[in-house]
This record gives structure tokens, sequence and C-alpha cells, in this order.
């Protein structure tokens, strides 16, 4: 162990997103010295933002099992807002898909031809939400500060050894800075800081799925429910109103999410085949006009919509899907949005993320 004790950690995580923030608390919790190290600075955008029954299952679970009683509220509507309405969040009450013909108007018949909606829960109290991620996240650090847990921010880890413990030269807003740690968790969510780190490759070769994303935050984005209505379009024996759903706009060449928060902000993105030969070429803006021009619903969706603040632009992923090659080694391991991704149709995410962390931590 190094002289300098104030900087040796059992344990350094590297990524402040909500699963770096939680599995901090959790090893906090049992006993370990821990430290959280976030290249940026909170509250920061973030993609990833519909839970799902099995998300909030677990929340509720890590709440009991790892002594983190706040945490139960964020796993429902209902108490969600009785505790935190200041975390923004929108309800989910399920999966919505209308399907879109290039060229056409939405349309439909009495049999809900090119409609299906997919309930997750009873009604709006009971329900799943849709995370504002920078609110979520920005209130899991401060919950990582209140306990006590070194969290370094705007802080860059440069190159690392390793021997019987790990040592991190990182830069930090004060200059250079020296963190030893017995194990590293990444949880930065890509395989950039791995590589330098470890020298294990992130790669995309061996999937069949092929896509990448155009998305942003907005205002003033339709309601779809109401253009169904204004085109007559049947919405009565919907079990639930579709814009408090995680909303799915199929499409010839990908989809479309759309989740409503309650402080009227969308987030809504392209989900897009990088195949697609109309869309080779194109810049990023040319890409979202010509989808619009194609889907004429689509565009009348965002006649009245402004980007919202953050990001305050329209951003395109490069190709979504990506592995590591190990998940673990020698003093480390990953957790999973690291470990890879493939698609986010179904928001799979947040699910995966906790049930990684439940399987890295201490079974109490
Ligand atoms: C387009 C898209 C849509 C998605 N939609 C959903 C959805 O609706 N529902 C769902 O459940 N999941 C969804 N996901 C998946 C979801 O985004 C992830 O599961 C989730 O963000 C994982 O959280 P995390 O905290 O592990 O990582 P992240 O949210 O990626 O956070 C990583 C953190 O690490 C920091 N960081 C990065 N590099 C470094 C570094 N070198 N050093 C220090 N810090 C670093 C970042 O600044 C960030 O704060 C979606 C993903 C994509 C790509």
């Amino acid at each position: 162990m190094p002289d300098n004790k104030e900087q040796y950690f059992d344990i350094l995580i590297a990524g402040a997103g909500f699963a770096g923030s939680l599995t901090a608390l959790i090893l906090h919790n049992q006993g370990f010295k821990v430290c959280v190290v976030e290249k940026g600075r909170h509250p920061r955008f973030a993609i990833g933002e519909s839970s799902t029954p099995i998300a909030d299952m677990q929340l509720r679970d890590i709440a009991v099992k790892y002594n983190l009683p706040w945490l139960h509220d964020f796993s429902r509507y209902g108490s969600w807002q009785q505790s935190h309405p200041e975390i923004v969040c929108g309800i989910k009450r399920g999966f919505s898909f209308f399907k879109h013909h290039p060229g056409q108007d939405f349309t439909t018949d009495a049999n809900h031809k090119n409609e299906l909606l997919v309930a997750a829960s009873v009604d709006d109290i009971q329900s799943d939400t849709n995370w504002m991620r920078s609110d979520v996240d920005a209130f899991l650090v401060s919950k990582v500060q209140e306990a006590g847990i070194s969290y370094f921010d705007l802080t860059e880890i440069v190159s690392a050894k390793r021997n019987s413990e790990w040592e991190f030269n990182c830069i930090c807003p004060e200059g250079a800075m020296v963190i030893y740690a017995g194990f590293y968790i990444d949880a930065t969510g890509g395989g950039f800081l791995l590589e330098k780190l470890t020298g294990v490759k992130t790669s995309s070769d061996s999937f069949l799925t092929d896509s990448f994303t155009v998305f942003s935050h907005f205002h003033g984005i339709a309601r779809w429910t109401e253009m169904l209505k204004d085109a007559n379009i049947p919405t009565a024996d919907f079990p639930y109103d579709p814009d408090n759903s995680a909303l799915h706009q199929i499409l010839d060449e990908g989809w479309i999410w759309m989740l409503r928060f309650n402080d009227q902000r969308t987030s809504f993105g392209f989900v897009l085949s990088c195949k697609e030969q109309s869309l080779k070429g194109l810049q990023t803006a040319e890409i979202w006009d010509a989808m619009l021009a194609k889907y004429p619903a689509i565009k009348n969706i965002l006649k009245d919509a402004t980007l919202a603040a953050e990001p305050g632009k329209i951003i395109q992923s490069a190709r979504l899907q990506r592995k590591v090659d190990r998940c673990f080694g020698p003093g480390w391991a990953v957790l999973p949005h690291t470990a890879g991704f493939v698609d986010p149709l179904f928001s799979s995410g947040i699910a995966h993320s906790i049930s990684g962390i439940q399987k890295l931590v201490l079974n109490p």
C-alpha cells in the first residue's frame, strides 16, 4: 500500500452514470472503501431513459437487499412523484407500436391494424417511468457524496499500471493526481478506457444487427393520441394513452422512440439500419430531413418542436452494436453497458445494468 493512504481505495469505479453510482453506494454499504472517477460533471445529458417492470422490480429488490430504502420510491411513478417531484420523469404504461408506410399518412382499421399496445401496469400510480437521466444520475451522485464516498469529477484517467494493486494516473482540475486501488470497475458505458488500461478490445464484428441512431430532446412534440383523434382514428379502447408509454413508430428503415417527460420535454430518436442505401453519405441533419420527408405523420409530430437546451442539437451515434473481448480479468471487471450493447428496442439497458451490479457486489 502506498504512503498516501488517503488516496488508497479498495475499489475505484470509473464512470458516474446511474450504474456506477449505484455500484458505489452498494459496495460502500458493504464496507468497502470506494471512489468514483467521472470524466464529466453532473448534471449532464444521457440517453437510456425508459424503465421496465423488470428494472423496477430489481430496484425494489436492491433497495431492500443493500439497505438503500430511498431507492424504492423510484420504482413506480406514484411513489416517485410523492417523494421526488423535482426529479423529472414521465409515465410509462407500456410499449406502444405504430407502423408507418413511406409516403403515406398513418392508417389503421377497426381491428387496429398497424397498432400494438402492450400494457405493463394497471394504472399511472403503479406505472414504470421514463427517467430524465440528467436528473436521476445527478441525484445518485449527490447520494454518493452524501454517503462520504470519494468522488472525483472532471477527472480523466490517463494511464494505469497494476502490480499487487492499481496505480491510476489522473488529470483533475487541480492538476495531476495518483489514485491507488485494489480493484477497478469500469462503468464508463464504452470500451475506450478499458482498452487503454487493460488492452482488452471492443468490436462490432460478430453482430448481425447493424444500426445507428439520431436523437435529441425536444419541446413541443405533438401528442400522438391527439393526432390520431384529429384523423378520426379510434383511441377509446386503448388500454392506456400511448403518449404515456414508450411510444415506438415503426418504419421500413428502422424505428423511432418517443419518451415523454412531465415537464413537456420529449426524448425522440430514430434507430436506423446502417445498410439503408438511401441514407448513405448523408450528414446528420440530412438524415433527419430525409426521414421526415418520407413519413408525413412523423413530420407532423415534429411540426412545432424545438430542441431542448440539453443537448441542444441532434446527435448521431456510430454503429450501436459492440462488445468487449473479456468482461473481467485480474483486478478488474466491467458493468453491462461497458461490456456491450445490441439495440435499445424493448429498453433492456437499465435492467441489464442492475442485474450486472448484483452479480458483481457481495450477495448478502
Ligand atoms: C439510443 C439508446 C437508447 C437507449 N434507451 C434505453 C431505454 O429506453 N431504456 C433502458 O433501460 N436502456 C436504454 N439504453 C441503454 C442505457 O443507455 C444504458 O443501459 C445505461 O445508460 C447504462 O448506464 P451506465 O451508468 O452503465 O452508463 P452511462 O449512462 O453510459 O454512464 C457512463 C458514465 O461514465 C462516464 N465516463 C465515460 N467515459 C469515462 C472515462 N473514461 N472516465 C470516467 N468517466 C467516464 C460518462 O461521462 C457517464 O457519466 C439505451 C441506449 C442507447 C444507446
